[in-house]
């Protein structure tokens, strides 16, 4: 069995250890650098990207991270978790790891209403945003894998995928499959 860690310092780890469950993987929380190397896959969850950033630095996990990416297993980094990821983030400009050679725009889906369900253009994969980031730019060797409103809503670059929705919290586990499943 897989064994599938989600980094839980902090917002919306618990769903994502449910997710995990669903396309049989074993769901670790990950809160030491030190639980990081053994896992098979990793999930950097939504929540608040700036708080995320300052208990990454106090907690010491970004050389494990690092390390983890580069090692080429499977990443997913939804919302602030594509935040984080992001090579540069706007609106407000905020520091970030640079993994996924995409920029984001904070709380940008917000402006409509804080929260809404939608569906993924030419598919059903629903979309849940929540003060979601924009992916303001995407890099030459970046798939867009979801559209909505023709605005890319999920990218795939190498063994790294990110989504501003929140594929966690509604019911089709394709996303979470795809990747560790
Ligand atoms: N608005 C949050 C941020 O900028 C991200 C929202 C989320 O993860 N649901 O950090």
């Amino acid at each position: 069995m897989k064994r599938v860690g989600v980094l839980a310092l902090q917002g919306g780890w618990a769903a994502h250890l449910r997710a995990l469950s669903d396309v049989g993987c074993e769901p670790v929380e990950v809160r030491r650098a030190d639980q990081v190397d053994a896992l098979d896959g990793l999930v950097l969850p939504g929540g608040e990207s700036t708080t995320h950033l300052l208990l990454v630095e106090r907690f010491g996990l970004r050389p494990a991270l690092d390390a983890f990416v580069a090692s080429d297993r499977p990443v997913l980094c939804t919302c602030a978790g594509l935040i984080l990821a992001a090579k540069a983030v706007h609106h407000p400009d905020q520091p970030s790891f640079g993994w996924l050679d995409v920029d984001v725009a904070r709380n940008a889906w917000g402006r409509q209403v804080h929260s809404f369900e939608a569906h993924a253009d030419g598919d059903d994969l629903p979309l849940l945003f929540i003060r979601a980031p924009r992916l303001e730019r995407v890099g030459p060797d970046v798939e867009v894998t979801a559209r909505f409103e023709g605005e890319p809503v999920m990218v795939r670059q190498g063994n790294l995928v990110g989504a501003s929705f929140h594929p966690e919290l509604t019911p089709d586990r394709r996303v979470h499959r795809a990747l560790f499943g």
